[in-house]
């Protein structure tokens, strides 16, 4: 209740009983606005065009006609009924009712119609909205034969008959006249009622009028019915000529042009002309010498025929159009996805065509099906000419395996597969191609062909290997001495490595010559600098010509020092070696105003060792360095080798004093052997 109370007005909730009165009428009314009202204005219109219409053939039947020749409001409220929301039908069913009691009341109607006709009227009308509701919902296109056909045999012939015999029924009750001379004439007023008007509301309904005066079509429509009247205006007005036939031609051409809405305009039209220019006394129904009930019955008959010759017409003429209108809709549908196909060949065709790779259809047994244009440029041949198999005779005699595993791989099914060769020319130059194939599955799934992509990268194969080459020198300049050409120090700390691990393996032993330019620093003094650099590349030289085996490799070591590995020498055969390189700097016979014997020389420590663990080549170096100390201790000029065992576990850096190595045998050792 709190809740409730939350959404009154605020005077609602002070207002106790009646305030939550006036509450549920606002909630109601606006229910019944929102649900089961329809627009004001479209019942206005269906009251008033229902009352005008009525009113209209009161008029036409006092002033001459006798009684109605259509009943046309009766048509309106059928119409309306069959296209209305069906929550709406409530409200338009009264408001019909309504009018329908409205027009009796002004008069001239006995008084049992004034209750019975109202009643009656609407009892059909209702029935006919059920009827044509039940099996086609809110259908309102006249045009599908079954709809015409309901319509027709409900609206037009059956139900008018309801209010037809009721009205007569009473009338013939009340004693007005004899019933076979009433029935006719009131059944066909409520026939031509329905069957003219209610088509006419259906038709406004579907929005047909708002098309037929459309731009570009509204001058045709407006001619076509203006053509109407005036035919039938001079039929009319040329009475006694009879010229009634000339209407049907001048219907079917509104019915030609205008299909179903030009049927009922045109119904509508003719029957408002007919009926005034008869009350006016011309045409046709006012020149016979008749009672005025049968010439009623005649105008009735001849709008009869005429809807009769208009509306299976019309329906014939509209299905022929939405059937035209289907097959134009297939036809551009069709003519579009045909333009769409071309323009996607076209844009395939253009992309293998002008790609620069070479794009190609492989069988799974490596036939080749097809193959793009651009392989004239890259390879020189046209497509055709690579067509089928033994295309292995192009390929490079090297990449001839990888070729047939690739053609293997595909016999086997897989997915995608990718391979680097080189590819004959034309003119039986190579090209190097990259090709990676992708396997195409058919309908059923199984492997149908492979599509290949293949680029020339002749360009890039030859930038890597200028890149190789460049690498390769990089290599040897970083581990060259620029001065004398000798490998430098990093190239003998790796060679030593491998030497090493070598001599280990095989329990071979390692030599190694330490040599040491003498008094180089006066040399470079008094010969100056570039002199110095002379003179250590002939020292350079005479090394090197001493080392003869492949294994053999004399570096510098740094500064005025070189450094020779002799790999699987033995201690003598290091220390000949040695000799013979002193002996080799000494014929170089290169003055030196401070060497020892006015010439330049050399200094040379010899160490050798069998390998047993790694740390082991450090103290093979401190050992020929402590030998070469020696030699330079004890004058210079001569090969000092280290004949003691000497330890593997020497300390990672040499100690600055040659007392100080531990396990090292001492320079002052007898086992260092000057052999000059
Ligand atoms: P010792 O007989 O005791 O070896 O005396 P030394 O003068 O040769 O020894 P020291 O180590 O005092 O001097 C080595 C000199 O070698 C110093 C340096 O000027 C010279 N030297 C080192 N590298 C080069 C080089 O690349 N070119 C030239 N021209 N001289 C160098
Ligand atoms: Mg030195
Ligand atoms: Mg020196």
């Amino acid at each position: 209740m709190e809740r409730l109370g939350a959404d009154l007005p605020a005077d609602s909730t002070a207002g106790g009983v009646a305030g939550r009165l006036r509450w549920l009428l606002t909630t109601a009314g606006a229910f019944v606005r929102g649900s089961i009202l329809p627009p004001v204005g479209s019942l206005a219109l269906l009251f008033a065009s229902m009352v005008v219409l009525d009113l209209a053939n009161r008029i036409a039947a006092d002033f001459g006609l006798g009684y109605l020749v259509i009943v046309a409001g009766y048509g309106v409220f059928m119409g309306t009924m069959i296209v209305a929301r069906t929550h709406h039908l409530l409200a338009y069913g009264l408001c019909g009712f309504a009018a329908l009691v409205i027009t009796p009341l002004l008069g001239g109607v006995p008084v049992p119609l004034i209750v019975a006709t109202p009643m009656i009227k609407t009892l059909a009308v209702v029935l006919a909205a059920v009827i044509m509701r039940s099996r086609l919902g809110r259908s309102t296109d006249l045009a599908r034969p079954g709809v015409m056909w309901r319509f027709a045999l409900v609206t037009m012939i059956g139900l008018p008959m309801l209010p037809g015999v009721t009205i007569t029924l009473v009338r013939v009750w009340i004693g007005q006249q004899h019933i076979m001379a009433l029935l006719p004439g009131i059944y066909l007023a409520n026939a031509l009622g329905c069957a003219i008007t209610a088509p006419l509301v259906l038709s406004l309904h579907r929005g047909e009028l708002h098309a037929a005066l459309e731009r570009g079509k509204r001058l045709g429509t407006v001619l076509t019915l203006a053509l109407l009247c005036v035919g039938t205006l001079a039929v009319f007005e040329l009475s006694r000529f009879q010229m009634l036939f000339m209407v049907l031609p001048l219907m079917l051409v509104v019915v030609l042009r205008l299909g179903l809405l030009g049927a009922c305009l045109g119904c509508g039209l003719v029957a408002v002309i007919a009926i005034c220019m008869t009350i006016a006394g011309e045409g046709p129904f006012s020149v016979m010498a008749v009672s005025p009930g049968f010439q009623n019955l005649r105008l009735q008959i001849f709008l009869a025929v005429l809807c009769i010759q208009s509306y299976p017409l019309a329906v014939v003429v509209q299905t022929r159009r939405s059937l035209e209108m289907g097959l134009i809709v297939r036809e551009t549908r069709a003519r579009f996805a045909e333009a769409k196909l071309r323009a996607s060949e076209e844009l395939h065709r253009a992309l293998t065509e002008n790609a620069s790779d070479i794009v190609s259809r492989f069988s799974i047994d490596a036939r080749r099906l097809y193959t793009s244009s651009s392989v004239t440029h890259i390879l020189g041949f046209k497509p055709e000419e690579l067509a089928g198999q033994g295309g292995l005779a192009r390929i490079h005699p090297e990449d001839r395996e990888a070729y047939l595993a690739v053609a293997d791989q595909m016999r086997r099914g897989v997915e995608r597969i990718g391979i680097v060769y080189r590819h004959a020319r034309a003119d039986g130059t190579w090209v190097w191609l990259e090709s990676r194939l992708r396997m195409v599955r058919g309908a059923t799934g199984q492997p149908a062909e492979y599509i290949s992509n293949a680029r020339d990268i002749s360009l890039q194969k030859e930038t890597e290997a200028r890149l190789d080459d460049a690498m390769a020198e990089l290599s040897v300049l970083a581990t060259t001495d620029g001065l004398t050409g000798l490998p430098n120090r990093r190239r003998f700390d790796d060679t030593l490595r491998k030497e090493w691990r070598r001599a280990m393996r095989a329990g071979v032993p390692i030599g190694i010559i330490m040599a040491d330019a003498d008094h180089f620093k006066l040399f470079n003094d008094t010969y100056g600098h570039q002199g110095g650099d002379a003179c250590l590349r002939a020292i350079a030289s005479a090394l090197v010509s001493c080392t003869r085996r492949p294994g053999d490799m004399a570096a510098r070591y740094g500064g005025e020092e070189f450094a020779v590995i002799l790999p699987g020498t033995t201690p003598a055969g290091a220390a000949t070696i040695a000799e013979r390189m002193r002996d080799a700097v000494l014929a170089l016979d290169l003055p030196h105003a401070h060497g020892v014997h006015g010439i330049v020389t050399v200094s040379l420590g010899v160490a050798t060792m069998v390998p047993e663990r790694h740390s082991g080549i450090e103290a093979l170096l401190g050992a020929a360095d402590d030998a070469l100390y020696e030699a330079k201790r004890s004058g210079r000029n001569r090969v000092v080798a280290h004949t003691g065992v000497i330890a593997s576990t020497a300390p990672e850096s040499a100690p600055a004093e040659p007392e100080a190595i531990g396990n090292v045998v001492s320079l002052r050792d007898p086992e260092f052997r000057n052999i000059a």
